[in-house]
């Protein structure tokens, strides 16, 4: 017997770069089906799963404005390398037997179906994976502010950022021998101390909404389900 799962309803938000694996661009369709499948265990505790993915694998649009070039397009071209990352997971999430769903910021009624909240919670509530694609619809803004957006319009119990470290360090562990990790921390802690988990837009709209970040890494296997199992390694972004 699985033990109680904390939450009801989530929201796990991926960086695109999780997805390219070892490869420096692209998708690696491994990674994809290893993190679907953490999906899938967490969807057999009877946890609700909403997903959104970067694009940073493909595309980012800072790349284009940092040579001159017109950021607003970059942007556009990094909010549809979200879409592509998105039907990947589709793809292995009904690989593996799930009925999942993208719904997308910005219309391609080809490709997907578009992003409304209504139909978002109606999804969730019958029990299908979510996966919000095409960021917030808008330039200027990333996929992480787009999560505690999304994470807020369907009433998540909490967002799950998973990056590529264990938790929150007072400085990059990769980098720095000495940095200091932390299991809890406030949502004002991590802005004012200018903890790059995410940015300060995502933080804010999570503090404002009282929805309390995971963060842990997306490198671990089962590691998403097992922490909702109450177990696994993590640092908690709450201030309740
Ligand atoms: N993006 C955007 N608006 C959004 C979300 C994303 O313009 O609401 C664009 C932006 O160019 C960004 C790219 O999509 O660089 C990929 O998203 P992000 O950098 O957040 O991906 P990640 O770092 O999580 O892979």
């Amino acid at each position: 017997m699985p033990d109680q799962p904390t939450y009801r309803r989530v929201l796990l938000k991926a960086s695109g770069e999780a997805l390219m694996g070892g490869q420096g661009f692209g998708i690696d369709v491994s990674v994809v089906d290893r993190i679907a499948a953490d999906i899938v265990e967490a969807r057999k505790l009877g946890v609700e799963v909403a997903v959104v993915i970067g694009g940073g694998n493909i595309f980012r649009g800072v790349a284009v404005a940092s040579k001159g070039g017109d950021r607003v397009t970059g942007d556009h071209m990094g909010m549809l390398a979200t879409v592509i990352n998105s039907l990947a997971l589709r793809t292995s999430l009904v690989k593996m037997g799930v009925d999942a769903v993208v719904l997308s910021a910005i219309a391609m009624p080809e490709l997907c179906e578009s992003f409304s909240q209504r139909q978002a919670t109606a999804y969730m509530d019958a029990g299908k994976v979510v996966i919000f694609a095409g960021g917030t619809g808008n330039p200027f803004f990333t996929t992480d502010s787009a999560a505690a957006l999304r994470a807020a319009e369907i009433g998540a119990d909490a967002l799950f950022k998973g990056t590529q470290v264990d938790g929150v360090y007072s400085a990059d562990p990769k980098k720095d021998p000495n940095a200091e990790r932390y299991d809890r921390l406030g949502h004002a802690e991590v802005i004012q101390q200018g903890l790059t988990i995410m940015d300060t837009a995502a933080i804010a709209l999570a503090r404002e909404n009282h929805i309390p970040i995971i963060v842990f890494s997306i490198h671990e296997e089962h590691g998403f389900s097992a922490i909702l199992r109450g177990n696994g390694r993590y640092t908690v972004v709450s201030d309740e």
